[in-house]
């Protein structure tokens, strides 16, 4: 739709819509626009700029600010959420590993060190173990090959 501002010809100005320019150009031409004050049908667009009426946000929408138009769209930073997701689910993983791990597994407490290299060279059948270990000693075992891994802190231990 298109809004014209039209202008008779003795001087009344009035505002009539039309579906295009072309319809209003047939229209204007057969006579069929005609002044709602005295019903002249000479009349003529008082403003050479249509205003476009909006379907999507509506006239009320403020006009484009040409500077804004020509400044550059703020950069996007898409990682934020894509960090934070990925963050949340791994804590559940871990949340989960660690409830898998307690719960399956002997807790050994200060004796881990020594409960695993025995198991390792075979002096105690293997198992599924957990407990505390100093780093020193998660380190000679790793040293010696031996598999341990750091088990995920309780959900209540951050924040
Ligand atoms: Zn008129």
């Amino acid at each position: 739709m298109i809004r014209y501002t039209l202008a008779c010809d003795r001087g009344h100005d009035f505002e009539s819509w039309f579906p295009s320019s072309a319809s209003y150009d047939e229209q204007a031409a057969r006579g069929l626009v005609t002044c709602p004050v005295c019903h002249s049908a000479k009349v003529g667009k008082a403003m050479m700029a249509p205003s476009v009426a909006r379907t999507d946000r509506g006239r009320s929408a403020p006009a484009a600010d040409p500077a804004e138009m020509s400044a550059p769209a703020p950069a996007l930073e898409p990682s934020v959420p894509l960090i934070a997701e990925p963050e949340r689910r791994m804590r559940a993983m871990l949340r989960a590993l660690r409830e898998h791990v307690t719960r399956e597994a002997d807790h050994v407490g200060p004796r881990f060190a020594d409960e695993a290299r025995a198991m390792h060279y075979g002096e105690r059948p293997a198992r599924a173990i957990y407990g505390e270990a100093s780093a020193d000693e998660a380190r000679a075992l790793i040293d010696e090959g031996i598999e341990v891994a750091p088990l995920p802190p309780a959900p209540d231990d951050r924040h």
